[in-house]
């Protein structure tokens, strides 16, 4: 969501005349758009305000805004531990950062604006995407639910949900700029369309958007197991394009944890629905969270989760110690787990999960797999010489590409590759060989077209362009501005 979000704000600068800085340059302008939910978030974003503060004491005239979750919470404590900030916004108001640079500048002091509602929904904001091939589109925002270790629902707010016409109509433009590939937003998918009075909307939603010419992939991110209904599995299996995968967060296999978690399921729903899954869609890579250590975590209650990863048989685990949030109930909860107990549990979930995705990873090996390829997935490709990419059920894949192929240029971010893997890991798959196709698509000709763009202006030394991760590269072929989508535009997929 934040990654969506700092689009949207690079979106909104650029549209307001701002350029990306040349790399190495000193910002006239530096955003920080805040994330609450890891640990330590403060502390990385004030070490990076103290960080930037003899920048700013040489160059008055430049900027800090702090936008997102924890400016959201924190508020004006910002400007008291860094009083050098010259805007602080909420999650709410993202489309007030240019005005409020603005009137720091004009005023000469410091503007604090938190709005505590939604005022206009993010997705009508013009967005610099950070990919051709793929674009996240939110379909609601905030989060009804109340887990207790959750600090979304208080800085976000209650779920709003976008009309699915809107939802449909801005896929439908993303796809006729190149894209191939969505990814549904939402802190929970599965309750999506109950505030509009259509609680089946989301099945109904994957299987419109399979009726979009040209769209290859859907994913979504995350459904809720308890809101998690058959009519969406039944949706992802029959619906072509959206992709063999599910990242589901299970938290904890622990029943007594999940109710102290005040996650509304059982670990026997949570392994039905993976159950279901797997009868419909044979194929799908099923992902998840874990938090270990919870408040009152007892060794059973933890056996229980290993239980549930074993019977899972996830390809992949994000897995947490458990921190509290200031501000949610369970940071008030009684039987905080001995720190050396969390860090050897979690050691222990690590190295069983790791040997799971391994297992599934090796099971993989022999088989011709559909790579979507991507720039920047593969950190060692410059080194290595590999292509890195997608697999339709999301694993990461990395290529050594022999024959005609391999010359560099003719397979491009955005294309669409097929290969045998050679080889699984814990956490990616190699598939070194002979390709045994290659399409040219849509996505890679606008990255070819914007490479191009971005070596003329580098040439004559205008704006560089910035990459996914935020940092400057020429001519690396980033999308131009989008516009928002203020309007329900009726298409096709739409009716
Ligand atoms: S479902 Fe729970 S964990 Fe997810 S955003 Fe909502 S409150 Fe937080």
């Amino acid at each position: 969501m934040n990654v969506h979000d700092s689009e949207r704000l690079a979106g909104l600068l650029e549209s307001a005349g701002y350029v990306p800085a040349a790399q190495g340059a000193d910002a006239d302008v530096v955003v920080f758009n805040t994330c609450a939910v890891r640990e330590n978030a403060d502390n990385r974003l004030y070490g990076n305000l103290g960080h930037l503060y003899p920048t700013k004491k040489n160059n008055p005239g430049m900027q800090i805004a702090v936008g997102g979750c924890l400016a959201q919470k924190d508020r004006s404590v910002i400007l008291d531990r860094a009083p050098w900030v010259d805007v602080v916004f909420g999650t709410h108001n993202l489309h007030r950062l240019p005005v409020l640079l603005e009137r720091a500048r004009h005023n000469a002091a410091a503007q604090v604006e938190i709005a505590e509602a939604l005022e206009v929904f993010p997705s009508s904001l013009p967005a610099r995407r950070a990919s051709h091939h793929s674009a996240w589109v939110s379909i609601s925002v905030g989060c009804d639910n109340t887990c207790t270790f959750c600090i979304v629902p208080s800085l976000r707010g209650g779920e709003r949900d976008r009309r699915p016409g809107d939802v449909l109509a801005e896929v439908e433009a993303l796809v006729a700029e190149g894209a191939l590939e969505i990814t549904l937003l939402g802190q929970n998918v599965n309750s999506y369309g109950r505030s509009l009075g259509d609680p089946g909307a989301f099945a109904r939603l994957l299987r419109a958007c399979g009726n979009i010419e040209g769209l290859e992939r859907v994913r979504f991110t995350s459904p809720h197991p308890r809101d998690f209904t058959d009519d969406v599995i039944e949706a992802m299996a029959q619906t072509p394009n959206v992709c063999p995968q599910l990242h589901m967060p299970l938290q904890s296999g622990s029943d007594a944890v999940l109710r102290r978690m005040r996650r509304s399921y059982r670990r026997e729903r949570f392994l039905g629905i993976v159950e279901r899954v797997r009868e419909a869609i044979p194929h799908a890579a099923i992902t998840t969270d874990i938090i270990v250590g919870f408040p009152g975590e007892t060794e059973e209650d933890f056996a229980d989760t290993l239980d549930v990863v074993r019977a899972a048989r996830f390809a992949g685990a994000f897995t947490f110690k458990y921190s509290p949030r200031p501000g949610t109930p369970a940071a008030e909860m009684d039987g905080a787990v001995d720190p050396a107990v969390v860090s050897e549990r979690y050691e222990r979930l690590a190295s069983l999960q790791d040997e799971m995705s391994w297992a599934e990873n090796r099971a993989q090996v022999g088989r011709r797999v559909e790579i979507l390829v991507s720039e920047g997935e593969g950190r060692k490709d410059s080194e290595t010489g590999r292509l890195s990419g997608r697999a339709r059920d999301g694993r990461l894949v990395h290529l050594l590409v022999t024959g005609p192929h391999a010359q560099d240029g003719v397979v491009r971010p955005g294309d669409v590759i097929e290969a045998v893997v050679t080889r699984g890991a814990p956490h990616h798959l190699t598939a070194d060989g002979p390709l045994h196709s290659h399409r040219r698509t849509t996505a890679g000709d606008a990255w070819e077209a914007a490479r191009s763009r971005g070596s003329e202006a580098g040439s004559e030394a205008g704006p560089e362009v910035l990459s996914p991760a935020g940092s400057v590269s020429p001519g690396s072929g980033q999308p131009a501005v989008s516009l928002g989508m203020p309007t329900l535009r009726t298409g096709p997929a739409a009716r």
